[in-house]
């Protein structure tokens, strides 16, 4: 979808304009094409703990350079040596005189230690302090800038390659303010990390347009074959997407009595297994409480929310799910947030964030990992429906100022889903340029 403003704001005049008049300024955000690397650039790393040493080394063997004057692409604080408030000072000492040394979408990444895994109160207070240093950063910095926190627990510092190479990477244009929790796991790094899904068998649901197209172009992009599956009415977008990126297409409505057994059956018979799921299918079905029809409320659970709970069941009973599996959900930022006119949408996205929630520890004995994605404004036909003066205020209300693309949730998902990732589950991660509103 075309986004005028944001266009007319990365030419000479309109940038004088805008900056004149005090608008916001949404810089075009550089996206990840094959064959970039992953980092480039100078990346400065600060901090003194467990893990500044390790990071600089990771970042050596990615080519990138970790000494020098700026301009930098990318900052790395490691935290995890702070014990106490007197100590949350060493980030005002890394990051005061380098703050305005990073290059147009920089990305700055602290380390800590969650604050459950603290050693005392007066550790674990200083390691939460972190939160609010790092998503005042990303409101901060500007010029499409990321800063996220990432919560690495003992024992978990192999694990996190993956995470510093996506968070550093373009592949996390549109995601900000975020906190990342990696724990301890035995970590299959891929052979190639520009097709860590090589011979993967994924399925993601709702994939004959928009978000879930988008998601399965990039798991097949990363080696992966794509099961794409949409209701009969989306079979011929849904049979092009299939064809294009030689996957299979699967017509089925997730609502339909036998949709969980036919899924069963479809990746017993053709794959005997299924490494990746994304729950991508969702609908809205906006009208305040007052005025919603039951119909309304209850279609839309279930696509939502009960839908997948059915299906993981099923997939799971029938041991379809091999250890390494992967699952990710697709929730929104108004499963967090709440919104006017989506009591029904919300609740159904909010459950979502539970059910990956209650279900990452029982599936963690089974060594599959399941977490969600919360995407904000996303430029998709979803979103051009809204009414303008709604449309504007989602797109500017970021420190993007902008909407996402579908991309963006895709390559959150496709870094979820890799080998690599298995110390990552029970997280919800917010595609949303660092939305204004909820936490
Ligand atoms: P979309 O309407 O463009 O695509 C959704 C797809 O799901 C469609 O192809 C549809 O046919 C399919 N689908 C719906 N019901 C189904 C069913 N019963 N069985 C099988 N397939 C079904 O929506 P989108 O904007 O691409 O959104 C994708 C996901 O992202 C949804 O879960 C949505 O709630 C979520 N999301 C979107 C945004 C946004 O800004 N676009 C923001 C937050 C969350």
């Amino acid at each position: 979808m075309s986004d005028r403003y944001t266009s007319f704001a990365n030419t000479p005049a309109g940038r004088a304009v805008v900056k004149r008049l005090g608008l916001p300024e949404p810089l075009r955000l550089r996206r990840y094409q094959p064959g970039d690397p992953d980092v480039a650039g100078t990346v400065l790393v600060g901090g003194a703990g467990r893990l500044a040493d390790p990071v600089r080394k990771l970042l050596r063997s990615l080519g990138a350079a970790i000494e020098g004057d700026g301009p930098y692409t990318g900052l790395i604080f490691d935290a995890t040596g702070i014990t106490d408030s007197a100590g949350l000072r060493a980030l005002y000492d890394f990051f005061h005189p380098v703050a305005r040394s990073l290059r147009p979408c920089g990305r700055v990444v602290v380390l800590g230690t969650a604050p459950q895994d603290c050693a005392n109160p007066r550790e674990a207070t200083a390691q939460r302090a972190l939160e609010g240093f790092v998503r005042s950063v990303g409101k901060e910095f500007g010029r499409g800038t990321t800063a996220q926190l990432v919560y690495v627990a003992p024992g978990a510092e192999d694990a996190i390659e993956s995470t510093l190479r996506f968070l550093l990477s373009p592949k996390s244009a549109y995601v900000s303010g975020q906190v990342v929790r990696v724990g301890p796991a035995h970590v299959d790094q891929p052979k190639d990390w520009t097709k860590p899904l090589d011979g993967k068998i994924a399925l993601v649901t709702g994939a004959a347009r928009g978000i879930g197209e988008a998601i399965a172009r990039l798991l097949a992009r990363d080696g992966a074959h794509v099961v794409c599956l949409d209701v009969p009415a989306a079979g011929q977008p849904l049979s092009a997407v299939a064809n294009d990126i030689r996957g299979s297409a699967l017509q089925l409505d997730l609502t339909a009595a036998d949709a969980p057994q036919r899924l069963v059956d479809h990746f017993s018979e053709r794959h005997g297994r299924v490494d990746i799921v994304v729950h991508n299918a969702g609908i809205t079905r906006d009208k305040t409480l007052a005025r919603m029809s039951e119909d309304k409320w209850d279609v839309l659970m279930d696509v939502n929310l009960s839908s997948q709970e059915r299906v993981n069941d099923a997939l799971l009973a029938a041991d379809l799910l091999p250890a390494g599996g992967r699952i990710v959900s697709v929730s929104s930022m108004s499963g967090i947030a709440g919104n006017r006119g989506q009591t029904n949408y919300a609740a159904s996205k909010a459950g979502v964030i539970g059910l990956v929630q209650s279900y990452a520890p029982v599936l963690a004995d089974k060594g599959v990992t399941i977490n969600a994605v919360a995407p904000g404004f996303i430029e998709t036909r979803m979103t051009a429906a809204m009414p303008i003066m709604v449309r504007e205020a989602g797109r500017r209300m970021n420190s993007m100022s902008q909407g996402g693309q579908p991309v963006d949730v895709a390559e959150t998902i496709a870094w979820l889903a890799s080998p690599a990732s298995a110390g990552i589950t029970g997280n919800v991660v917010r595609v949303c340029g660092q939305s204004l509103l909820g936490a």
